[in-house]
């Protein structure tokens, strides 16, 4: 009883997965108060999907066990959550609690998982959805919706309820323009939008001066994020939210939108960002709101947290605010160790020095060596040639190349390859994809290394065109790892995340050089030296007053400020400007 009256539950029903007519109705066949005459499942063979009346529900969970498509989810959350309730879409369906509090003059940061919110937080907060809490039949007034909030909230949502504040939004899908703008010239765009008069410098910020006669749908995914950008800074606004600003683009470049996205900050004007990149999240932020819950089912705001406190929390799992645990493990990177004699069991494979023209580029490879069950993380701007030597190495390019007369046959390895933009060509499910491209789907080591930790079953029988292509990149790093080691495969990664690149390193190759011109891949070296090699490059482009470092701990170890002496530190972390 006790727990009953300190909790509220809710029932979620996917749209996606509930199929009356292809099922028995064991939800409503199996549910306790509807066998004593209740009206707790209502559903037919002709009914489009069931529905659950969450104040009849008595939490059992059997329709949840009982239902052949998944398509149930009964979860008890805090009753206190229930006054904190911003919206709801319809019966059965997704919930939001609480949003984020804009702040006067700072960058307030939120990071969680997809699904859980973020998208409806920025809609209301852009004014293109009214809150309904939670009454998706009786919806609230204005003044109802504003009564009980928080006063810097309240000031906010009335601003733009009253049409006196406009807001302006980065979207996360930049291909999603690049459909929408297809033939528009970039430099006209541009023009049109710049209502700050700011283009000049935004357009040297966001190296868009080589695009201007380019058409937006010609661009390529970092293009489009730095047009994107520069599109929304250009607005005359009180309000600017991005969502998700560094995807796609280099970790210099990534330094760049941030310092561009913190240069709009005045008294008078509030920023929001998403982001999923930890380190780029700390940069840019004065505090840090995270979004916990289901994906697609519920999700909670938090209060505003210093950075430190709120990445943290992030990590952790753990809200202390409302004494809440919203994931049972805490997120940590430990670097990886290994001692000399498993070093020694690995194959080695060793790669000539050789290069490669393409056009005016020109490429230089470094001769090194690698293993097996290692993973190489290839650090550089975009345009430096990273997928071109793995596609060396693919095919055995050596020998082609008039500056290596001398050149000897190299042995050519079987690359499997995830590109970094993923044009999705297939319609069938997820699981006829994988079971086309893969032999092994079924293999145990397979299933519990790959499929369950990225939760690939609960995307089986969805169409491979509805899936977003932004992934959970902790646990897709924790994969990748994994994978490789039980495999012993060798993976090269492109990761402009830091942290995730410090994570998944067991060695990197650091490429210098002019992008797109003159640019050298090093020998893969250790993750110390090579990351520090990539650090000092970038210190030689950024100004820098601030260092944070990562060490065996993890990441939650912060230290201060920089006057750390190189050799003190274990493992750079980021650079903060
Ligand atoms: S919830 Fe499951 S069992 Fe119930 S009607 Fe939908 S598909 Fe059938
Ligand atoms: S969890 Fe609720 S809806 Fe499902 S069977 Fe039990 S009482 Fe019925």
């Amino acid at each position: 009883m006790g727990d009953r009256a300190k909790s509220t539950r809710i029932a979620i029903l996917r749209e996606d997965r509930c199929k009356p007519n292809k099922c028995n109705q064991e939800c409503k066949k199996s549910c306790p108060p509807v066998k004593q005459g209740k009206l707790c499942i209502e559903v037919s063979a002709k009914s489009t999907m069931a529905t659950i009346s969450e104040e009849l529900c008595i939490g059992c969970g059997i329709c949840v066990k009982k239902c052949p498509f998944n398509a149930i989810e009964i979860i008890n959350l805090p009753k206190a959550l229930d006054k904190e309730t911003t919206h709801r879409y319809g019966v059965n369906t997704f919930k939001l609690h609480r949003l984020p509090i804009p702040k006067l003059g700072n960058v307030v940061g939120l990071v969680g998982k997809n699904g859980t919110g973020k998208s409806t937080a920025l809609k209301i907060l852009s004014g293109d959805l009214k809150p309904n809490l939670g009454r998706f039949d009786n919806p609230p007034t204005w003044q109802e919706i504003l009564k009980n909030l928080e006063h810097e909230l309240r000031n906010y949502l009335n601003q733009i309820h009253e049409n006196k504040l406009k807001a302006v939004i980065k979207p996360q899908y930049v291909d999603n323009i690049a459909k929408e703008a297809n033939d528009m010239i970039v430099g006209r765009e541009l023009e049109k939008m710049d209502e700050r008069g700011v283009k000049a410098e935004v357009c040297v910020d966001l190296e868009l001066n080589q695009l201007l006669d380019r058409k937006v749908g010609e661009l390529s995914g970092g293009e489009l994020q730095r047009f994107a950008i520069a599109v929304t800074v250009m607005q005359d606004a009180q309000m600017y939210m991005f969502d998700e600003p560094s995807s796609y683009l280099d970790i210099k470049q990534r330094l760049k939108a941030a310092q561009v996205i913190r240069s709009l900050l005045t008294p008078k004007r509030y920023v929001i960002v998403v982001e999923h990149d930890l380190s780029v999240l700390d940069y840019l932020s004065d505090y840090v709101c995270c979004l916990y819950g289901n994906p697609g089912a519920y999700g909670v705001v938090t209060v505003p947290y210093t950075v430190k406190q709120g990445i943290n929390v992030y990590l952790d799992g753990y809200a202390p605010t409302e004494n809440l645990r919203f994931r049972q493990e805490s997120l940590t990177f430990k670097t990886p160790q290994e001692s000399v004699e498993e070093i020694q069991t690995y194959a080695r494979y060793k790669y000539p020095s050789m290069s490669k023209t393409q056009g005016d580029f020109k490429l230089r490879v470094i001769e090194g060596e690698f293993t097996d069950s290692q993973i190489i993380v290839m650090l550089g701007e975009n345009g430096t040639g990273k997928t071109t030597f793995i596609r060396m190495l693919a095919r055995g390019f050596i020998g082609e190349d008039p500056f290596q007369p001398e050149a000897e046959m190299m042995e050519t390895f079987v690359v499997s390859y995830k590109p970094q933009r993923i044009l999705v060509n297939s319609n069938g499910s997820v699981s006829s994809l994988l079971k086309k491209r893969m032999v092994n789907i079924h293999d145990s080591q397979f299933v519990s290394d790959v499929i369950k930790p990225l939760e690939i079953e609960d995307l089986m029988d969805r169409n491979v065109q509805d899936l977003s292509d932004s992934e959970q990149r902790i646990n897709a790093s924790k994969v990748i790892r994994r994978f490789i080691l039980h495999n012993k495969k060798t993976a090269f990664v492109v990761e402009h995340d830091f942290i995730m690149a410090t994570y998944l390193a067991d060695r990197v190759i650091v490429y210098e050089g002019k992008p797109s011109i003159d640019c050298v891949a090093n020998a893969p070296q250790s993750l110390l030296t090579g990351m520090n090699l990539f650090l000092s490059n970038l210190i030689l482009v950024m100004e820098v007053d601030k260092v944070r470092v990562i060490d065996e701990n993890g990441l939650k170890t912060f230290f201060g400020h920089s006057g750390h002496q190189r050799d003190q530190i274990d493992v750079f972390l980021f650079l903060l400007a």
